[in-house]
């Protein structure tokens, strides 16, 4: 075993990691990157189809994303963000609210995906008691939705694997079905649903409303509950029926925003805007942790107050709006406009999508979604029943391992095999990644 490794599984305790699997099954030691590739201290390179957690937008190691790192770090590398400001998060925050939805005018910094969701939490519950309602202090969540791995995050998001031991600790929070449509809550077709699975949300929302501050949604794709798209009429209506009823809408683009659905964000496929916009991952492409909290005026304003009337939004982070991190979020957005990255993903993304499609014809696939630079393959030991494949088999660590003997990165959700691209994909690299997945389904779903 390589000296560093031993050193590592020495000291280091990774994320989401069996620890003792790591004496047969080590982690990769990466040395450097460049676009797509990864490459290792054995000289093997790793397409990184899942964008190093749904992070990477415009390739590794993007020169003008590392010149704006270097320039900056050259001038001013931190500074606290109460009493101070500076050019980079000015810029940002300029821009931020220039590509988001309509109305979203204010800017929260954090620096990553969970803080961006607590902040939206706690600015939609002292919102409604800055206006003097005090019972508006619960939320809505989705089954399978998942929005971070601090505890008011865990609270929002679906029960599952990854936090249900930590259960007792959650605040109260309203759960209702998820608009799944391979295993509908509400055992129907999608052709013929009329959208039933919002009925439960409506009759939750009508009843409970003087209750509820805010509904938090991941819009389209529900992404670490397994890569779930759906449709944009669910996410339309959840957000009229919340508006309606005097509910926040928060969503959570930590995953989706940044280009990943086709879109700058997945708002951007229906016509209303949040109250809330949480971002992370994707805003400095993947180069340096950041995160934001965009919300309206009116949310603001119910903050905008004499000091005495204890109106104060009393939250932050230390490293709150990094000025290297920062300069790397606007690097990266000048980059959409520069390399004209929306419409240049437009032909290998179509192709992208049809090669998805000719895996519904294997006997262990389910399910195929994709929306964007986003695709997933649902893995089921009986393709009529969809009965799925029990924990144990471990069918996604299957086709992981023999994913990394062919280059690729095929880390699972569960028994979901997805891709999450990064934008800068070309049609030969989806060639390679698509076939070559294929094959290794087709032989390991056996
Ligand atoms: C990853 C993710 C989060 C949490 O972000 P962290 O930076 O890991 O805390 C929150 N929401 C969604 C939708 C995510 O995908």
């Amino acid at each position: 075993m390589n000296k560093l490794i031993k050193r590592d599984l020495k000291y280091i305790w990774h994320p989401y990691t069996q620890m003792k699997e790591c004496r047969d099954f080590p982690p990769i030691l990466i040395e450097r990157a460049k676009g797509l590739k990864l490459y290792d201290d054995k000289g093997n390179f790793y397409y990184d189809t899942i964008s190093s957690w749904w992070c990477n937008v415009h390739g590794h190691n993007h020169p003008k994303i590392i010149q704006a790192i270097q320039t900056q770090a050259d001038k001013l590398e931190h500074i606290l963000f109460a009493g101070f400001t500076h050019q980079p998060a000015i810029e940002l925050a300029e821009k931020l609210v220039k590509i988001t939805p309509q109305g979203l005018n204010k800017v929260f910094f954090s620096d990553n995906g969970s803080t961006a969701v607590e902040i939206a939490l706690k600015m939609s519950l002292q919102y409604w008691l800055n206006h003097g309602k005090k019972n508006k202090n619960k939320f809505i969540a989705l089954d399978h939705a998942y929005h971070g791995d601090t505890i008011g995050a865990m609270s929002v998001s679906g029960i599952g694997l990854f936090n249900e031991l930590f259960k007792p600790l959650f605040f109260k929070s309203f759960r209702t079905a998820s608009p799944y449509c391979y295993r509908c809550p509400m055992e129907k077709e999608r052709t013929s649903c009329s959208l039933a699975c919002i009925k439960p949300l409506e009759k939750l929302i009508k009843k409970n409303r003087n209750e509820i501050a805010a509904i938090i949604l991941e819009p389209l794709v529900m992404a670490a509950g397994g890569m779930i798209i759906y449709p944009k009429e669910y996410l339309e209506q959840a957000v009229t029926i919340a508006k309606r009823n005097h509910i926040h809408v928060i969503f959570d683009e930590v995953a989706t925003g940044f280009g990943r659905t086709a879109r700058m964000f997945a708002a951007n496929h229906i016509d209303t805007s949040p109250n809330f916009l949480c971002l992370s991952k994707g805003i400095t492409s993947g180069s340096l942790p950041l995160a934001a909290t965009l919300t309206t005026d009116n949310i603001y304003d119910a903050f905008y107050a004499d000091h005495k009337d204890k109106k104060t939004f009393y939250h932050g982070h230390t490293y709150t709006a990094n000025p290297i991190a920062c300069a790397a979020a606007n690097a990266n957005i000048d980059i959409f406009k520069q390399e004209k990255t929306l419409a240049n993903t437009k032909i290998p993304l179509a192709l992208f999508h049809q090669k998805l499609e000719k895996f519904q014809e294997l006997s262990s696939v389910g399910d195929v979604r994709c929306l964007g630079a986003i695709g997933a393959i649902e893995l089921v030991k009986n393709k009529k029943t969809k009965q799925p494949f029990a924990f144990t088999e471990r069918i996604g660590l299957k086709i992981y391992k023999e994913g990394l003997k062919r280059n690729l990165i095929l880390r699972p959700l569960g028994n979901v095999t997805y891709f999450f691209l990064p934008l800068c994909v070309t049609e030969k690299e989806i060639e390679y990644i698509l076939d070559n997945t294929y094959r290794i389904i087709k032989v390991s779903g056996k």
